[in-house]
């Protein structure tokens, strides 16, 4: 059994952290390191969460790995942090300081005895579309989830568990790591407090009907320029049309695609402005004759990252365009067609570009498509809050307790763990909160 349990009367020591994102490991990492049990547990097969899809991140422009890997070196060093990938919570009973957590694992296909080779990849013959891209390539049906995953591990998909191609599979496999019997699991942990970590998930531009999404593979989202730019990306970092493979040079962003609109997100979602910016500054590297329009209401570039905002505004090949596009559509020449009209100079406007992006939200996970098994305080948008009455023994960190950036999420991770540490350790009882 995986965690010995609490006995009558006494706070279990153990905190469970649910979500692999920066604000997971983070969380996980304060914690343990203050002499605390952790148990870490994420849905998909790799530690890491969305930060690790970023091709480069703010404020430094610097690789996303390293932040990572040092959360990675320090979680080897300490054993008091165990981590269940492909998991998550299907149920809590119990109250703060002594709750018992139904975890479920997903089938891998894959053991602890994998050594990364690749040979099971070699012997696949199926593709599926690659979800780390998200879908803009495709990958063979056994798989590593990325480059640095954590842990280093294949996956067998499961459209091909069944089929003669998962014995060709298994058997391509020198180490006896493929088990293709291998079903979902439940087993039950007693836990003192638990951490919120769920992240968010990329508002779904193809509610924004406007913007023709569906229509052009030129009109992508903002984490699919990510990918684009990435050189484990589809293009291998070529910020290129997806529709032909031609140099993207004449690059519009459209500004909260979705965003602060009753009908989609009422919110803003405070860092799909700099990550529009950071996305101009990708194609200026990559192309001196490019040009990108920037299409805003208003730029919300918080203040440790003016200075990034005014090296853009600074370029003349970077154009600020005060409207809100009232279409997207495909022009006659094939490519998208933005449309609207300058709030600034009245003009009505219709220009053709290589490609567009749209700055698409952040939609925390507990909103749409996962509802957390036990009642947690949420906002009108979803996001998990402190219900301002009780503590509970519950606690967000990240994304799933509002639109943040990585510092911040890593700062409301720290005070997760710390109100964490107090409920287990007995410090706090019931407190009022404002
Ligand atoms: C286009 C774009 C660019 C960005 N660029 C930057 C930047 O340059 N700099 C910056 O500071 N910020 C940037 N951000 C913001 C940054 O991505 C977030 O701050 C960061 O991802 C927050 O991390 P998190 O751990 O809260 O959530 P996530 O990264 O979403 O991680 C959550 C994890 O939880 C897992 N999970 C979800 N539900 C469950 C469940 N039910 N059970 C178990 N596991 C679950 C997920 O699989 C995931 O691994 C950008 C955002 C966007 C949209
Ligand atoms: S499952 Fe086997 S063949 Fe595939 S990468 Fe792991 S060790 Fe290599
Ligand atoms: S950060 Fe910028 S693009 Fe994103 S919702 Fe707010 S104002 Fe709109």
């Amino acid at each position: 059994m995986p965690n010995s349990g609490s006995e009558s009367g006494l706070l279990s020591q153990t905190i469970l952290v649910v979500g692999g994102g920066i604000a997971q490991i983070s969380a996980a990492l304060e914690a343990a390191e203050c002499g605390c049990d952790v148990v870490l547990v994420e849905n998909g097969p790799t530690l890491g969460g969305r930060v690790s899809q970023l091709s480069r991140y703010f404020p430094k422009l610097c690789h996303p790995a390293c932040g990572l890997e040092i959360n990675y070196r320090r979680r080897k060093a300490n054993p008091r942090v165990r981590v269940y990938t492909m998991a998550g919570v299907a149920d809590v009973s119990g109250s703060r300081g002594n709750f018992t957590v139904t975890i479920k694992t997903t089938p891998r296909h894959v053991n602890a005895r994998c050594t990364a080779c690749g040979d099971c990849a070699a012997a696949a013959e199926t593709e599926i579309p690659n979800p780390f891209n998200y879908g803009l390539d495709k990958i063979k049906a056994a798989y590593l989830p990325r480059e640095h995953a954590f842990p280093q591990r294949y996956v067998i998909a499961p459209e091909v568990i069944g089929t003669e191609e998962a014995d060709r599979i298994r058997a391509a496999c020198k180490y006896d790591a493929v088990d293709l019997d291998e079903r979902e699991a439940t087993f039950e942990l007693a836990i003192g407090a638990i951490i919120w970590a769920t992240g968010w998930q990329p508002y779904d531009a193809s509610r924004i009907t406007a913007y023709s999404y569906d229509r052009s593979p030129d009109i992508i989202t903002n984490v699919e320029m990510e990918r684009l730019a990435h050189h484990g990306g589809p293009t291998i970092g070529k910020i290129a049309r997806p529709s032909n493979g031609e140099d993207a040079k004449r690059v519009a962003m459209i500004q909260c695609a979705g965003s602060r609109d009753t009908n989609h997100l009422a919110y803003c979602s405070a860092i799909c402005c700099l990550a529009s910016l950071k996305h101009a500054a990708y194609v200026r590297e990559q192309y001196a004759d490019s040009i990108v329009d920037i299409y805003y209401i208003d730029i919300r570039a918080h203040d440790k990252l003016e200075a990034f905002y005014n090296r853009l505004r600074a370029d003349p090949q970077v154009n600020f365009i005060k409207s809100k596009p009232g279409a997207i559509v495909v022009g006659d020449d094939g490519r998208p067609h933005v449309c609207g009209e300058d709030t600034v100079t009245n003009e009505i406007y219709e220009r053709g570009y290589d490609l567009v992006v749209l700055a698409t939200g952040m939609q925390p996970s507990a909103a749409e498509g996962y509802t957390p098994p036990v009642a947690l305080a949420r906002d009108d948008y979803g996001f998990i809050v402190p219900d301002g009455v009780d503590d509970d023994g519950m606690f967000s960190a990240g994304v799933a307790g509002g639109p943040f950036d990585v510092s911040s999420s890593v700062q409301s991770a720290t005070a997760a763990a710390l109100r964490a540490i107090q409920v287990v350790r007995g410090s706090i009882s019931t407190v009022a909160t404002e």
